[in-house]
């Protein structure tokens, strides 16, 4: 089972979660291999994904924000778009476009970055929006500080953490065709839950970054966590592992429905939007062709039919529609 553990360090500046994604992970992976257009994701493709995955169920557990958290890696390679989306109940959905081949040992530079135009993409989409609102975005580059090519998704995420969020971040991040894994560790803002407040103005603040002491040493444990041991050991060993000297405080673990779990919001009512929004001349000039309108969900598969009738219908309706989300149907 799909499982996500939150902890503090006692009196430390310093908090962090873990996440094994499990069934919902070999969900998402199986239900690729049933689409016929597609197949299966090439190998890197899927170790992407499922690191995304992982990474983006631990930063959605890591905010106070009632709606959707997007991550996106996009850019000039055969990946076109790698996507994971994270409700705030930990329901997730994940997909990326093929274009062409990807080598079986492809790094990430070869699979997003080949010309230097990849990019990793956070969105916050609250889920009550108010008319006229944009959904929060930050958008970092494939690039480290001295301008190379960044080859773990990891260091990206951290990098953006810090560039966007001001939070120093620790991430270690691990996927195969069974299991996505994550562990993430972040320094607490220093203002926030009454940690050293109002000891130190922004200037100290920001010269406090990455100088913390307890923050360096638990992020040093934290970088020795090898990818097999991520993937293959269960969460409390990994813990004790790594942090049988620290002051772990945990909280109660998220499982079953509370927890992770492949979720795809998909409806037939959202892909009638889509089709409205194409237009009737399109949809009539798509229906000269074919008997129905097909639609296929791509991160779940499911299959959506509009027949003429049904099309018809689409047009003829008053709108009664909340806005839609950045991600499709
Ligand atoms: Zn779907």
């Amino acid at each position: 089972m799909s499982e996500l553990h939150k902890f503090l360090f006692e009196g430390l500046p310093v908090r962090g979660a873990i996440v094994r994604l499990t069934d919902s992970w070999s969900e998402v992976l199986q239900r690729r291999a049933a689409n016929t257009e597609t197949g299966a994701y090439p190998e890197p493709v899927s170790e992407l994904l499922g690191q995304m995955s992982a990474a983006a169920v631990l930063m959605q557990a890591n905010i106070k924000f009632n709606g959707a958290l997007v991550l996106q890696v996009f850019g000039d390679g055969p990946v076109k778009l790698s996507v994971v989306e994270v409700q705030p109940d930990f329901g997730f959905r994940a997909t990326a476009t093929v274009q062409g081949k990807v080598l079986p040992q492809a790094a990430l530079s070869q699979m997003v970055n080949v010309n230097n135009e990849g990019r990793c993409a956070i969105t916050l989409d609250p889920l009550e929006r108010l008319p006229g609102q944009q959904p929060y975005q930050g958008v970092v580059p494939l690039f480290g500080d001295q301008k190379e090519k960044l080859e773990k998704l990891s260091e990206v995420l951290e990098h953006y953490m810090l560039q966007s969020e001001q939070l120093d971040t620790t991430l270690v991040l691990a996927a195969n065709s069974q299991v996505a894994a994550g562990l993430l560790i972040q320094r607490l803002p220093l203002e926030g839950a009454g940690n050293l407040a109002g000891r130190y103005d922004s200037v100290e603040r920001e010269s406090a970054l990455g100088k913390d002491e307890d923050y360096n040493r638990i992020s040093i444990l934290s970088k020795s966590l090898k990818p097999e041991e991520l993937l293959g050991l269960d969460v409390e060993t990994v813990l004790h592992r790594l942090f049988w000297e620290e002051p772990l405080l945990r909280f109660e673990p998220l499982l079953g429905e509370a927890g992770p779990r492949f979720h795809c919001s998909c409806s037939r009512e959202r892909v009638g939007r889509m089709i409205k929004s194409l237009g009737v001349s399109e949809a009539e000039s798509i229906l000269s062709e074919r008997e129905n309108i097909e639609v296929a969900c791509e991160f779940c598969g499911a299959q959506y039919q509009f027949d003429p009738v049904d099309a018809a219908s689409l047009f003829t309706q008053p709108e009664a529609s909340p806005p839609t989300g950045p991600a499709v149907h």
